[in-house]
């Protein structure tokens, strides 16, 4: 038997002592968001026992939809008294394992926070409920002229409160920065139901400590966020797409540092390496080349002249390195139809085995190439099928393994892989996750990358948010033997 995060976990799930799974927690949980929803069928507890990360599960004994600050209050208060975990999920979308309820418990779907609540064209900031979905908040402040950037490939699913909690990048990174760079102010719930806000709209405030920040990639572990207050800018006049096929990933790598030196900050820099563009040609059929090593998908985007000119200069710097092919899409559809290779990697590539494995490991630019020739050499070290593709604009890898979760020697083999994967990255002074979160998926490697003293120091900040280790319990942390006395 161990402890996770103060709770007393049996190979069947949480101890009977801790949890009560008995109707009165079902009847309370109904008095507080009313019968409709509380969700206990089976099938519903099966559909909520895993995210988008493969191989992680665990059942939750009740789904709550909340619609109010004070519903969510009140339900963390009764798991706070009753000691059950609360695992806080938008879609469900993450790949990190960071909604898995490990230690069984409510799941809290937030989807039900889903209103736009206000476009403040004067401060130009947006306020939303967390399960506002990302793309439907793109398009309604598009609609008024204004741009809110971070673009995760799951935007058409994911929720804006997922965005924030997890931290989520996106390919528009490079130039705009990530979902950290939009949030202005937070209203949240502590695990022992206090309603509180940190930030607002302005854009400077340096008044305390920045909660708003120490929330934002949280993972639903500290506090459970319910509206958000996020900045916006004026959307791009155009827009333009081009792909540069490249017969050496160093060249594709060299043509990234080179642009930037250039002084030219494209919006989007994405890459994929030679297999996966072949499983992605032999999925979408986009006509690409076999026999390069590499293609760079770039977007710029700005005033007209200068996205021609930015296009036409990193072109030239592209043929001066080698690239050898150029294409520049002449319209919006061209563009479109470009991108496609990237948007359709992870679909094209999880139809080759039962089990797509796909990480983060994230360098600095000037690292890109030797990554990728580091991740090649693994692969073939351990007999794993790695694909790679990612933002090469910030060095955010996703070397993908397609494998069989069946075959336990083999998932050996792509965990020895993965791990010296991120051993390389953090040698070359990268990081072993640049957008999707740390979760379950990665707890292990933590301490490497903060060190046992960062560890430390961050559990502190956990048990002062939430002092008995109801919320999301075994994410981020690995299991901890000596938290529970904390808690008494
Ligand atoms: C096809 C695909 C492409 C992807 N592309 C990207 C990408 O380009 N960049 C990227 O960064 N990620 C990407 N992801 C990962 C994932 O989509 C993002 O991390 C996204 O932000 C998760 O949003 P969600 O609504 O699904 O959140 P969930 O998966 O439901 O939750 C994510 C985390 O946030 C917590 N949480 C959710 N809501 C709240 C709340 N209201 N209060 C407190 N905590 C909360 C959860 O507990 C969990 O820890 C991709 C995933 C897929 C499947």
């Amino acid at each position: 038997m161990e402890k996770v995060l103060g709770l007393t976990v049996t190979d069947e799930g949480v101890d009977d002592c801790m949890v009560d799974t008995n109707s009165s927690i079902r009847s309370r949980l109904c008095a507080i968001v009313g019968e409709d929803s509380v969700r206990d069928s089976a099938n519903e507890r099966h559909a909520y026992s895993y995210d988008a990360t493969p191989i992680v599960t665990g059942a939750p004994d009740w789904i709550v939809f909340p619609q109010t600050t004070r519903q969510v209050s009140e339900v963390l208060r009764l798991a706070n008294e009753e000691r059950i975990p609360v695992i806080p999920r938008g879609s469900g979308t993450n790949l990190a394992g960071g909604t898995v309820a490990v230690a069984a418990g409510i799941v809290l779907n937030m989807t039900r926070f889903n209103r736009i609540v206000e476009i403040d064209e004067s401060n130009l900031t947006v306020t939303v409920g967390p399960g506002v979905i990302t793309a439907d908040l793109h398009r309604a402040v598009e609609a008024r002229g204004l741009f809110y950037p971070p673009d995760p490939g799951s935007m058409r699913i994911s929720t804006i409160g997922g965005n924030v909690a997890q931290g989520a990048g996106g390919m528009r990174g490079l130039k705009y920065g990530v979902t950290k760079d939009y949030v202005l102010g937070l209203e949240y719930v502590l695990p022992t139901g206090e309603i509180l806000r940190c930030g607002g709209k302005n854009y400077k405030d340096v008044a305390g400590y920045d909660l708003t920040r120490l929330l934002v990639g949280s993972e639903g572990t500290l506090a459970v966020i319910t509206e958000l207050t996020l900045k916006l800018l004026p959307l791009p006049e155009s827009k333009r797409t081009m792909v540069v096929y490249c017969k050496r990933m160093v060249d594709a790598a060299r043509i990234v540092e080179r642009t930037i030196a250039a002084k030219i900050i494209p919006a989007t820099m994405e890459f994929l390496d030679q297999s996966t563009m072949r499983v992605v040609d032999q999925f979408a059929h986009l006509g690409l080349p076999t026999d390069v090593a590499a293609m760079l998908l770039i977007e710029q985007d700005g005033v007209e002249q200068q996205v021609d000119r930015d296009i036409d200069r990193i072109a030239q710097i592209a043929r001066k390195v080698g690239a050898t092919d150029v294409q520049v899409a002449n319209t919006p559809e061209d563009g479109a139809r470009l991108m496609a290779a990237r948007r359709s990697a992870l679909a094209a590539l999880s139809r080759l085995r039962p089990t797509t494995i796909l990480e983060d490991a994230t360098v600095p630019r000037s690292e890109l190439a030797t990554m990728v020739s580091e991740i090649e050499r693994i692969a073939e070290k351990y007999q794993v099928q790695i694909c790679t593709f990612g933002h090469a604009g910030d060095g955010n890898l996703h070397p993908t393994c397609m494998t069989d979760e069946r075959d336990a020697e083999e998932l050996e083999r792509v965990d020895a892989a993965f791990a010296e994967i991120f051993e390389v990255a953090l040698r070359l002074g990268g990081t072993i996750t640049g957008e999707h979160g740390v979760g379950m998926a990665k707890a292990k490697f933590l301490p490497k990358r903060v060190g046992e003293d960062g560890i430390q120091l961050m559990m502190r900040l956990k048990q002062a948010f939430d002092p008995n280790g109801i919320l999301n319990p075994g994410k981020i942390f690995v299991r901890v033997p000596d938290w529970q006395h904390v808690a008494e």
